[in-house]
């Protein structure tokens, strides 16, 4: 990591006269983000970004092209990944920052999501087909900017453009949430092989948006045992669902279960009610930011 990830920490070398901006969890077209990896760096740069996490559901293909524009935008780029689990029958979201995409043991696994995705996606086009929604696989299809990549973002905007609904939002009230007619029950990777993937990779797992997840609060804090025992290292604090009261029981639960705190817009496109880049509230006091790490590695390094 360079300099610029000097944040929150003492720098004898580069002290910094202003906080950095830092958002760790954002999408592009190589999942079901509407911006390409390039535009997407971009928006960042416009923001004010300083660092950005590209973390794609179940795929890097972006990061490459991310590479080259944060390069040309003086962005620093976290090349990422949000690996989708199922544990104990919930499905959850990991994010892996600062992993190395040549990784082939996380390239396996990856791949192997995506193919789950796509048997998924077939049996949710028989389901809507079933209350008469036909030739919604065709349909989404054309949402996807990563044919490997198909997923409920681009059944949802397919079915707005049918109109169904106004809004992606709405699509997923009606229609692609549990207990819904689109809605298809599917086993994703296990929490182990999502934090071994990305500790194969070099990363750091981070459990993605805590606070959206329905379990109870005995059930989160099994979560995070198990998670720190595999070898996680982070949970999101700040995201664009939690409420500002749950940033600060979330800072607790990092406290208690010895994790880093993470910060992400979870960006997916303008105009879809997302947190836009970077416009992230800040961490609550007396957690550890998982990019600190990174900022006394280089540092070190001068
Ligand atoms: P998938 O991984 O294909 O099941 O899709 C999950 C994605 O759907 C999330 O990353 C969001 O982009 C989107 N999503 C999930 N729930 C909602 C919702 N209630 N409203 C809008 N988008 C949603
Ligand atoms: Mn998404
Ligand atoms: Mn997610
Ligand atoms: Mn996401």
């Amino acid at each position: 990591m360079t300099d610029l990830l000097c944040f929150g920490v003492q720098c004898s070398t580069q002290p910094l006269s202003r906080v950095l901006s830092v958002d760790l969890h954002a999408h592009s077209t190589a999942s079901d983000g509407l911006l390409s990896p390039a535009s997407l760096i971009r928006r960042a740069a416009e923001n004010g970004v300083d660092v950005l996490a590209l973390t794609d559901h179940d795929e890097t293909g972006g990061v490459a092209e991310a590479t080259e524009a944060a390069k040309a935008c003086g962005v620093r780029l976290v090349p990422g990944v949000e690996i989708s689990v199922t544990w104990r029958g919930t499905t959850i979201h990991i994010v892996g920052l600062d992993i190395d995409t040549r990784c082939e043991a996380l390239q396996a696994g990856l791949a192997s999501v995506r193919r789950g995705r796509q048997t998924r996606a077939t049996r949710i086009a028989a389901d809507l087909a079933r209350v008469g929604i036909v030739d919604s696989l065709e349909g989404a299809s054309r949402y996807a900017g990563n044919p490997e990549l198909i997923g409920r973002t681009h059944f949802a905007r397919y079915l707005v453009e049918c109109g169904l609904a106004s809004e992606p939002r709405d699509v997923f009230k009606r229609y692609l949430s549990e207990g819904k007619p689109g809605f298809v029950l599917h086993e994703w990777a296990s929490l182990e092989s999502a934090v071994s993937w990305i500790r194969a990779a070099g990363g750091a797992a981070v459990i993605a948006h805590p606070g959206r997840y329905r379990v109870t609060s005995q059930k989160l804090a099994d979560l995070a045992r198990e998670f720190r025992d595999l070898g996680g290292t982070g949970i999101e604090v700040v995201a664009p669902s939690h409420r500002p009261d749950q940033f600060v029981a979330l800072a607790r639960f990092c406290r208690a279960w010895d994790l880093k705190a993470s910060a992400g817009s979870d960006f997916h496109g303008p105009g879809e009610q997302y947190l836009d880049l970077g416009r992230l509230p800040a961490l609550p006091h007396g957690v550890t930011p998982i990019w600190a790490d990174w900022a006394a590695a280089s540092c070190g390094a001068h």
